[in-house]
Formats: C-alpha cells, sequence, structure tokens
C-alpha cells in the first residue's frame, strides 16, 4: 500500500531555489505547502548511495528527521547505454567543480568514440519520506540518443546533446514546456502525484 501524503507543510530537500519554486507549483492544487531544506537550515547530506534512488531516499530521509516533517527529494542524471549507464549518478559530478557541462558533453562523446550506439536517457527518481522512516520512491525515464555537435542553449546541463526518441530537437532546442511534457521528470512527478497526492 503506497503511503499518501495528508496534506500540510512539506520539506523539499533542495537548496536550489528554482527547484523548489517549480516544485512547488506543482504540488499547489494538492493543498501542500512546500518549504525548502535551505529556509529550515538543513544540512545538505553527501550523496554516498550508488543509485539513483539511494541519493533520493537518503536526501528526502535526513530532510524528514531533522525536520520532523514529511520530505520529497529528487535525484537525476544521465545515462548512456554503451558506457555502462555513465555518468548516472556522477552526471553532475563530471561537470567538475566549475559546473562546466560543455567538458562533460564533450566527455561523453570522447567516451562515445566512433561507437555506432548512441542510446541513452535521463532518468529521475523522487524519494518522498516521512519522520517515521517510511520512504516511498519513483522513477521516471525518457530515452534517446547522444548526438555531436551540441545543439540549442534552451535547458540546462546535457540537455544540448540529448535527442528524444522520435523527436528532431535535442532538449536544448526545445521549448521549455515541450520538454517538461516528456522529460524524465515529468514521468517521476505524474507517479508521485498518482500515488500519493492525487484523489483515491
Ligand atoms: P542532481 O540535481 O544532483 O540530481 O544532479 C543531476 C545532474 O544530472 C544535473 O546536474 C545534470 O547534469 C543532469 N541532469 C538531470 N536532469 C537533467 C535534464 O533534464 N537535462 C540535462 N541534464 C540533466
Amino acid at each position: 500500500m503506497i503511503r499518501r501524503f495528508k496534506g500540510g507543510r512539506l520539506v523539499i530537500a533542495s537548496h536550489n531555489a528554482g527547484k523548489v519554486r517549480e516544485i512547488g507549483e506543482l504540488l499547489a492544487p494538492f493543498g501542500t505547502e512546500v518549504v525548502s531544506a535551505a529556509t529550515l537550515g538543513l544540512p545538505e547530506p553527501e550523496e554516498t548511495g550508488e543509485t539513483f534512488a539511494a541519493n533520493a531516499e537518503l536526501k528526502a530521509r535526513a530532510a524528514a528527521l531533522a525536520a520532523g516533517l514529511p520530505a520529497l527529494a529528487d535525484d537525476s542524471g544521465l545515462a548512456v547505454d554503451a558506457l555502462d549507464g555513465a555518468p548516472g549518478i556522477f552526471s553532475a559530478r563530471w561537470a567538475g567543480e566549475a559546473k562546466d557541462f560543455a567538458a562533460a558533453m564533450a566527455k561523453v562523446n570522447d567516451a562515445l568514440g566512433d561507437n555506432a550506439d548512441r542510446r541513452a536517457g535521463f532518468v529521475c527518481v523522487l524519494a518522498l519520506a516521512w519522520p517515521d522512516g517510511h520512504c516511498e520512491t519513483f522513477e521516471g525515464f525518457v530515452g534517446g540518443e547522444i548526438v555531436w555537435p551540441p545543439r540549442g542553449s534552451n535547458g540546462f546541463g546535457y540537455d544540448p546533446v540529448f535527442l528524444p526518441t522520435g523527436g528532431t530537437l535535442t532538449f536544448g532546442e526545445m521549448d521549455p514546456g515541450a520538454k517538461h511534457a516528456i522529460s524524465h521528470r515529468a514521468d517521476a512527478f505524474a507517479k508521485l502525484v498518482a500515488g500519493c497526492f492525487g484523489k483515491g
């Protein structure tokens, strides 16, 4: 049985103000008042997990325990088939301290070399944890392929080299609304809402 969120305050276990605002807007229709981990002065735990789910869970659990409120966290990244799922949970770290995603995209392309298999996917895991330790996770995915050179300047991270399956525009070339309609994050959110927030 999936545990449902009963309304009231929800901690967003992220220090990214943009992410917190977007999640607040998405969950507003469900009577959810969101408060960020940064606002509550919660520390950011180290992402020591070996999977997206483990990292999302550890962030959500730490925030729920520290705040005494339910908490939502996400962990996401790019997984390239021919690279055994790399950069995966290291997607942000491949860009280094300087958050240089031009370099990170080049690293992906260099690692692929002349490999004809350029399949890849973006993964997003959302974890909703309660102060008693209960946790629900939802995984979203969008499949596609890596293109080179990068195309477009919309979005962020690896968007300019990701061409979703069946599309002609990279995530970097698409309008934000078009990306959000099919993205891994939208997929995970739809599952979260259906499981924990929707009517039922
Ligand atoms: P997180 O916020 O720590 O989960 O980091 C996820 C990393 O994965 C980001 O820094 C990006 O490098 C990459 N990533 C996740 N989602 C997307 C996306 O929608 N577009 C491009 N890159 C993404």
